[in-house]
């Protein structure tokens, strides 16, 4: 095992603090940072820690990818390390955003590639052939838009702003309530038809008055709905997106909640900090709510508008030996998260085993933890990361003092 150092992200919605905390770097930093990449990503891997020089995790692998993943993860995943750990922090909204499920993956990147769409091109949009559903589990309070809202609470919210042709919406959608009335409204707003430049404003403004004519303390129904499209409309004027937020589920995670989105789920983060598990792709389509290449023809071939509550993930823990499991469905990734800690009298303490025979990242998240196998020891704080190959002995995890909140990301059974 050896310490694994992250890779960090600079995008504009990022935070100048958490981050540089997080990592024991000089706070604040000078660019917003926005993602600390634990992966073995060719864009961006993480360094692993061997006798401290620092070697390149991607590199790490390819080297010797039956004893870095085991045999039979080598097989499948053709050598790479299916999945890429993160850590968000989001101080502003991210892109309104749905990634391909792997056929389109496939389909897309042979496609851009036969057009010439070089791999470096702001307007590329197919990065690689793979898919990539994401798993995101808060840290602190998580704020998100993920999934088309379900039909009747949706028309309920049209109506609640008391604008005409928002009315005249919520008619066309109440008189048709599955998936096409729920792509005919989404691509009349995100392909401007109708003029909708008008309509944003005169929704920021019903969202504001909305907001007003509230009573002392009293939450109206929809107060974080129109909370939401009144932020994202100072930030976006003239951007669909504003409009588009009324359709989708309006989530607040709590920290230890977790959120897994499935391919072709609209979705955009919001604000928060969150740890993030997704298949090892960087395949991105864009619908608003950013500077980046924006592809709406190509989001509507890849989008799921079945509407639905989005459930959020409560691990499934046993209790015993305080390990809880994110469920998703993936082959690519499993994520757990351990709450290790020491008796009041410390006299004893919760440990937890990783066996051989699988990868695993290792990240600290709070309190400090040491690791043990025969031979080998390393302490992580808060903010720390390792790096467990498949060649491993059986590690055990323990809290170096009172109490350790650590995140284990492994290759999925799914
Ligand atoms: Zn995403």
């Amino acid at each position: 095992m050896n310490r694994l150092h992250g890779a960090i992200r600079s995008y504009r919605w990022g935070s100048h603090t958490v981050l540089a905390e997080l990592t024991g770097r000089p706070s604040p930093s000078d660019r917003p940072e926005a993602e600390l990449w634990l992966g073995a990503h060719p864009a961006d891997p993480a360094r692993v820690d061997d006798a401290g020089s620092g070697v390149s995790l991607f590199d790490v692998i390819s080297a010797d990818p039956h004893g870095q993943l085991g045999a039979t993860n080598a097989e499948r995943f053709r050598g790479r390390l299916p999945f890429l750990l993160k850590v968000l922090a989001a101080e502003e909204p991210l892109s309104l955003q749905a990634h391909p499920n792997s056929v389109q993956a496939r389909e897309g990147f042979e496609r851009e590639d036969a057009n010439g769409v070089p791999l470096d091109s702001p307007a590329r949009n197919y990065k690689d052939d793979n898919h990539k559903p994401e798993l995101v589990v808060a840290l602190t309070k998580f704020e998100a838009l993920a999934g088309f809202r379900d039909v009747r609470r949706t028309v309920a919210l049209l109506r609640a702003l008391g604008v005409a042709e928002l009315d005249r919406c919520a008619e066309q959608l109440a008189a048709q309530t599955d998936s096409s009335g729920m792509r005919a409204l989404f691509t009349q707003w995100i392909t401007g038809d109708k003029h909708p430049a008008a309509l944003i404003g005169g929704v920021v403004e019903a969202c504001r008055r909305y907001l007003s004519t509230m009573c002392d303390g009293a939450e109206g129904e929809f107060a974080a709905e129109a909370q939401t499209a009144l932020d994202l409309g100072s930030r976006y004027p003239n951007d669909p997106g504003v409009l588009i937020s009324l359709l989708l589920n309006r989530i607040t995670l709590e920290p230890g909640e977790g959120l897994f989105l499935a391919a072709g789920n609209l979705h955009a983060y919001l604000r928060g900090v969150a740890v993030e598990i997704m298949a090892n792709s960087d395949n991105v389509l864009r619908g608003g709510l950013t500077q980046k290449h924006v592809d709406v023809p190509e989001l509507l071939k890849v989008l799921d508008f079945r509407p639905a509550p989005m459930p959020v993930l409560r691990a499934n823990g046993d209790g015993r030996d305080n390990r809880h499991l994110y469920h998703t469905p993936e082959a690519e990734f499993e994520l757990t998260r351990l709450h290790l800690d020491t008796s009041s009298n410390g006299a004893s303490s919760s440990a937890a085993t990783l066996g051989a025979g699988a990868p695993r990242i290792v990240l600290c998240t709070a309190g400090s933890t040491v690791l043990s196998s025969p031979g080998a020891s390393l302490e992580l704080s808060a903010g720390q990361s390792a790096w467990l190959p498949a060649s491993n002995p059986a590690v055990t995890l323990a809290p170096a003092q009172q109490h350790a909140e650590v995140f284990v990301a492994t290759t999925g059974s799914g």
